[in-house]
């Protein structure tokens, strides 16, 4: 119990989960604090459009403290929380701090799998925060720029070379807005070397793209891609990962443009609370999103792994987040909840769909399946109206408007933050490069 005697509930993460329970909880007579090791949420789906500089960052992420609005009973703290105590109920910060709670909501997300090889992470950077996109927008105007002061062909195909690995949602859509910008938006800008030099490969160790739709959107996706552009590899696991080099079984593609979208793990945090994990370290929870074994833990999100009523796990996507956060805070709010039917999650399937490219996108709403321009239209409302603060929705749709007819990109800078960093990675790789093309 807090000071004045109220339940204390601690929500650990302010990404689509934590936040639709803390908000939930506002008005109940609870305290509540929100621990969050970055101080804002992220909208993660339309992070691609950062790092190929459609967006900024402004436009997908907002202030946790903003979204959550003067509340007097919700506290939100900067903090990375390290270790759960459940024998005590309480958490430690990174920073030494101890908090207590009575309840804890584990809203942690994920993080990506490298599949045991941490070492690839350094040369193929996921996509999974705000620092993340720009380092790979930088490394793309940078890759640019050199092929730029290159003058053999040969040489300069590197830095016009970009492999993404995976091929689930992010990994479509990043090949995808990819290509629009390499292979049109920015042609223009630079005069050394022509669009038919760039290459785009689409990595999949599986048969198929976009795992989880149905067949026939998959491979209208793979088609749409390739008419982008897009060569799109299937049945192709990556065998090693070294700077400035993807190997396959077959051979070894070259480039500094290497980006990591191939599955994701859970927290490691979870592992020390000794309930059962799935594969992916996923907590298998009840019903009601409790922890079994625990009165007061629970978890939601990306963390939690629960069967939909065909035995399925439940998809890491954002509205089952944002359902489990808001049933479970209704749920909090209530001193007593009992566990009847109506106290146990149930969640409501409004469809899938991903976007390939400009007036390109593939949806599956309830068994009826769209492609092209109609469900790009549907996947672009669908996004903007999710976008948390409206000043962020007026501002990415008029923006939207101004790319769709001109072809323009939004902001093309090249700041301090990754340029030393590159020169570097840039010479080395350069040797690199050149001793795998010799050899
Ligand atoms: C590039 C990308 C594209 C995506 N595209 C789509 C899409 O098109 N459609 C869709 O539905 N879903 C998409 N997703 C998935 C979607 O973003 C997630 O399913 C959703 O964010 C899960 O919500 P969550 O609350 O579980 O976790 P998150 O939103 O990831 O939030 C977790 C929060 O916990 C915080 N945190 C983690 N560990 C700690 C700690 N130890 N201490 C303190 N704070 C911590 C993090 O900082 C973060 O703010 C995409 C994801 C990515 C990465």
């Amino acid at each position: 119990m807090s000071s004045n005697n109220k339940r204390h509930i601690v929500i650990v993460g302010g990404g689509f989960g934590g936040i639709s329970a803390a908000k939930q909880l506002k008005k109940a007579d609870v305290d509540v604090t929100i621990i969050d090791k970055s101080n804002h949420h992220l909208f993660q789906p339309l992070l691609y459009q950062v790092a190929t500089a459609a967006l900024s960052p402004g436009d997908i992420a907002a202030p946790i403290r903003t979204i959550i609005g003067e509340s007097r009973n919700v506290r939100v703290l900067l903090g990375e929380v390290q270790q759960i105590h459940s024998e005590e109920n309480s958490l430690s910060l990174g920073d030494g701090r101890t908090i207590s709670y009575d309840q804890l909501v584990l809203a942690l997300g994920a993080q990506y799998n490298y599949f045991g090889h941490d070492e690839w992470k350094e040369h193929a950077p996921g996509l999974k925060s705000i620092s993340n996109a720009l380092d790979t927008r930088e490394r793309i105007l940078l890759s640019l720029e050199e092929a730029e002061q290159i003058d053999d062909p040969k040489l300069r195909e590197p830095y016009l070379t970009y492999v993404i690995i995976g091929g689930g949602p992010t990994g479509v859509e990043m090949a995808g807005a990819i290509a629009e910008i390499v292979k049109r938006n920015m042609m223009r800008d630079y005069s050394n070397f022509s669009k038919n030099e760039t290459r785009i490969f689409l990595v999949e160790a599986e048969p198929k793209i976009l795992n989880g739709y149905p067949d026939e959107l998959s491979e209208k996706a793979r088609v749409m891609l390739e008419e982008m552009g897009v060569r799109v590899l299937l049945n192709t696991p990556v065998t090693n990962i070294k700077k400035g080099a993807v190997q396959f079984g077959e051979g070894t593609i070259q480039t500094p443009n290497i980006i990591w979208a191939a599955g994701v793990v859970a927290s490691p945090l979870l592992d020390s609370l000794g309930a059962e994990q799935d594969r992916t370290g996923r907590v298998k929870v009840n019903e009601d999103l409790s922890v079994p074994g625990y009165r007061n833990m629970y978890v939601i999100g990306d963390a939690a792994h629960l069967d939909d009523e065909d035995g399925h796990p439940l998809p890491a996507l954002a509205p089952v987040a944002q359902q489990q956060g808001e049933f479970l805070g209704k749920k909090l709010a209530i001193k007593q909840a009992s566990n009847s039917e109506q106290h146990l999650f149930r969640y409501r399937d409004k469809g899938t769909m991903a976007t390939i490219g400009r007036a390109k996108a593939v949806a599956d709403i309830n068994g009826f399946k769209f492609s092209g321009l109609f469900a790009w239209l549907m996947w672009s409302v669908v996004h903007i109206l999710q976008l948390m603060c409206f000043h962020s929705k007026t501002r990415v749709f008029l923006e939207w408007i101004w790319y769709y007819f001109t072809f323009q990109r939004g902001v093309r800078l090249i700041t301090d933050r990754t340029t030393d960093n590159y020169n570097k990675l840039k010479e080395e790789d350069a040797k690199d490069i050149l001793a795998l093309i010799e050899n």
